[in-house]
């Protein structure tokens, strides 16, 4: 996909030269872990004795809150998909109409809520920070149903709906204002036949910096844009440190996972992945999931009979 292909260029050295580091090793577990193992029992011995976990999480977690992506069969608004309105050059030729499209999504999350996938994420980050363990999440979401379920420790990598950047002076801010212009009050509605709001620039989100009155965008990545090195540095960190690495809703052949979880399985550290089906990529992990992560995740990250909680 062109909008990762600066990430891509980026890591798939490091991906190249891990695997080719650890061929050997990968040999030897590759007899060991032929195929993954759904044995839960097994997953809590390995999450018991974990001291620093990273979650990758995608869009199959947003799914089960009900979040629409406006990708795939249905997924329209008005009578586009996001693939056609979340690009630069969309912005540049109709910022009113991009700006309607996020002002919709801001507002269609104000009734959506973190569901038990998130929950048991943010519930186990809080408990495990006490055991001075870690718990990081990596989740290409935009909707910050993590952090509303408590999450602390988050990279966005593809930034948030709540943010907003300036284009004329860069400054990024959150920004939860409902509706986030006066203008856009009321507009935004998702059927075909709604006409555009053709609202003038100077009525749209403007900064707010001392005398700048600059064009706001949303700040999430769009197609064609770099992820941001900043975030992708914090990534890489994690996935260099952790010693236990889950991929929830988001198969391994499907970005971000498909470029961050082999890297951890080539240092020899466990991946378990949790969604719906297994793919090509799951035989090269040690544990497979499969089903809602709502319903298979909360078990899994639940307080060990091992951990002593003070
Ligand atoms: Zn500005």
């Amino acid at each position: 996909m062109c909008l990762f292909q600066s990430a891509a260029r980026r890591l798939l050295p490091q991906l190249r030269c891990g695997l080719k580091a650890s061929s050997s090793k990968k040999q030897k577990f590759g007899l060991e872990m032929a195929r993954p193992s759904s044995n839960m029992a097994d997953f809590r011995e390995v999450f018991a004795k974990a001291k620093h976990i990273t979650i990758i999480t995608g869009a199959g977690v947003s799914a089960e809150s009900g979040v629409p992506t406006f990708r795939g069969a249905g997924g329209f608004w008005r009578k586009w998909q996001a693939q056609e309105l979340a690009t630069p050059g969309a912005f540049a030729r109709n910022p009113s109409r991009v700006w309607e499209f996020y002002h919709y999504r801001r507002e269609v999350m104000l009734s959506k809520h973190p569901n038990p996938a998130h929950i048991a994420i943010a519930e186990c980050e809080k408990r495990l920070s006490k055991q001075g363990r870690s718990v990081v999440v990596i989740t290409q979401n935009i909707d910050e149903l993590h952090r509303k379920a408590g999450t602390k420790q988050l990279l966005e990598i593809h930034g948030s709906l709540f943010k907003t950047r300036c284009t004329s002076c860069g400054n990024v801010a959150a920004n939860y204002k409902s509706p986030i212009c006066p203008a856009l009050a009321g507009k935004g509605a998702p059927d075909p036949d709604t006409e555009d709001a053709a609202i003038p620039v100077e009525d749209l989100p403007q900064c707010e910096e001392d005398g700048c009155n600059g064009l706001l965008r949303p700040h999430v990545v769009w197609f064609g844009e770099a992820l941001d090195p900043g975030v992708l540095t914090a990534v890489e960190k994690e996935l260099d440190i952790c010693d236990l690495c889950l991929v929830v809703g988001t198969s391994s052949v499907v970005y971000p996972a498909a470029m961050f979880a082999p890297q951890v399985s080539a240092r020899g550290v466990p991946v378990a992945e949790f969604n719906m089906e297994p793919t090509p990529a799951t035989n090269r992990f040690r544990f497979h999931f499969p089903g809602p992560c709502g319903t298979t995740l909360p078990p899994a990250l639940a307080r060990h009979e091992t951990e002593i909680i003070s």
